[in-house]
């Protein structure tokens, strides 16, 4: 196995009219979806959640941690939706994180130094490990629906997914952004 076997398989999908799923407009995905979550191999959201070709946009970072860059891209996405398309339909954000997380090794004093020492922000760091899932979802809930860049018209829910079961914890309910 090796990338050369995902590049075979590209050839195969050309081969097929699989781009005929692609959402019209690629911000409003087919299944109205938007999921952060990890980068994680385990947490792949074709494979978890049966995610398809342009059913969702998915937006994948350490730990599926809400940080300044996935607060913008996902005020983008908001932005484009209230001036290209405001009447909707507007998606609904699912952050995901998960059990056995490997931003966890960041809450290691000793690797995080090692690895700040190599050009990052050590507070920052400290910050991103999902030790505990359930409070780092929710923490992470909480920026974006109190965001002022996020629109009203987008619901944001909170899941943890166990990497070991297959299963996903509701944490929080969808909410509108926009408590402020
Ligand atoms: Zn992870």
């Amino acid at each position: 196995m090796s990338l050369e076997t995902l590049l075979d398989r590209n050839k195969a999908f050309a081969a097929t009219d699989g781009v005929a799923r692609n959402p019209k407009i690629p911000f409003i995905p087919n299944q109205l979806a938007y999921i952060i979550t990890c980068i994680d191999p385990r947490t792949e959201p074709a494979a978890f959640l049966g995610v398809d070709l342009g059913d969702a946009i998915v937006h994948r970072v350490v730990g599926g941690r809400v940080t300044p860059a996935v607060l913008r891209d996902v005020a983008y996405i908001s932005y484009l939706l209230d001036t290209k398309a405001p009447d909707g339909p507007w998606f609904e954000l699912a952050v995901i994180h998960h059990t056995d997380c490997g931003s966890t090794f960041l809450a290691d004093p000793v690797l995080r130094a090692g690895f700040a020492a190599r050009g990052f922000n050590e507070a920052e760091l400290a910050a991103l490990p999902a030790t505990d899932p359930a409070a780092t979802v929710r923490a992470d809930v909480n920026i974006l629906v109190t965001a002022p860049q996020i629109s009203p018209n987008i619901r944001i829910g909170g899941y943890v997914y166990n990497t070991a079961e297959g299963t996903i914890d509701t944490i929080v309910t969808p909410t509108r952004a926009g408590i402020r």
